[in-house]
């Protein structure tokens, strides 16, 4: 069995539609994928529908933006009841954080000399329920500024770069509850990519099992093979699920292909039975 548990489409910063994000799994081989977009639902009716098409299993799941330690940590929920309304609520609040956030970015860039308006984000950003940095890119990519996304985050929108604008979002712990009530099962998403390393030491994600969490996502294109083999070893100790995923984005993140990291099939049996386990 071949399971990716981590994928995005144009619902948030990916570049192609729940349908064709599921029909491209397929042709990947997988037998699983997980649709996490980032802070919403919206795409799995049409995903769930698609993947019956396409004759792979749908994961619905989210990737949940959440704050730690002062750090961007990502939580992945897999399975969570869509109808929970303490669930929509957090996330519409996230969503409004996001929207939020974009006249603040344009704010920065114009004092830099580039000028762009909501609208031209708005365009680049389509179907998008989450607004975010990769539309603001695609925007600066339409006005031939830079010519990738990639060189949108090195030179304006990356961590200390002049037009980052921190995201508001929820406590880790908060959300960890609240996908928990929702029925999901939550799983940290790239622990030590980019910035959140310093702040997921080995203690704090034995705290953060003893918590709720359930699982560590090990492998990921961000993490080094060191990086995965101590959190494999962690997750061991910690009592953790380690699971895999591409984070693909379609054309949004180049060379990162559907399925390029994976899941083996006894940690995936292991989520499912923590999902009907977790009370709702
Ligand atoms: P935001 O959630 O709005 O802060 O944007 C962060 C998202 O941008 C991440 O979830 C990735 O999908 C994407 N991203 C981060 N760094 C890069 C990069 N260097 N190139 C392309 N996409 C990126
Ligand atoms: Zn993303
Ligand atoms: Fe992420
Ligand atoms: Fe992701």
């Amino acid at each position: 069995m071949r399971i990716d548990l981590h994928a995005h489409s144009a619902v948030s910063d990916g570049t192609q539609s729940p349908t064709a994000v599921m029909h491209e799994a397929a042709n990947a081989g997988l037998d699983v994928v997980a649709l996490s977009d980032h802070d919403t639902t919206a795409g799995w009716d049409e995903a769930r529908s698609a993947a019956a098409d396409a004759g792979v299993v749908l994961v619905p799941a989210i990737e949940v933006s959440t704050v730690w330690v002062g750090t961007d940590v990502h939580m992945l929920a897999y399975w969570p009841e869509a109808s929970n309304d303490a669930l929509q609520h957090m996330l519409a609040s996230i969503r409004q954080g996001r929207r939020a956030r974009v006249p603040r970015m344009l704010d920065r860039l114009a004092a830099h000399g580039v000028h762009l308006s909501e609208d031209d984000v708005r365009a680049a950003a389509g179907q998008a329920h989450a607004l975010g940095r990769p539309h603001v890119a695609d925007a600066l990519v339409a006005s031939a500024v830079v010519t990738s996304r990639a060189e949108a985050f090195d030179v304006w929108l990356g961590e200390g770069r002049p037009a980052h604008v921190a995201k508001p979002a929820p406590d880790l712990t908060t959300a960890l509850d609240t996908v928990r009530a929702a029925g999901g099962v939550p799983v940290l998403a790239h622990p030590w990519g980019r910035g959140s390393r310093r702040a997921l030491t080995e203690d704090a994600l034995v705290a953060l099992a003893r918590a709720g969490l359930c699982g560590l996502e090990v492998d990921h294109v961000d993490h080094t093979d060191g990086d995965r083999a101590a959190l494999r070893a962690i997750a061991a100790r910690a009592g953790l699920v380690p699971t895999g995923g591409s984070d693909y984005h379609g054309a949004g993140k180049a060379g990162l292909a559907l399925g390029a990291c994976t899941t083996d099939e006894q940690a995936y049996t292991a989520l499912r039975r923590l999902a009907t386990r977790v009370e709702s």
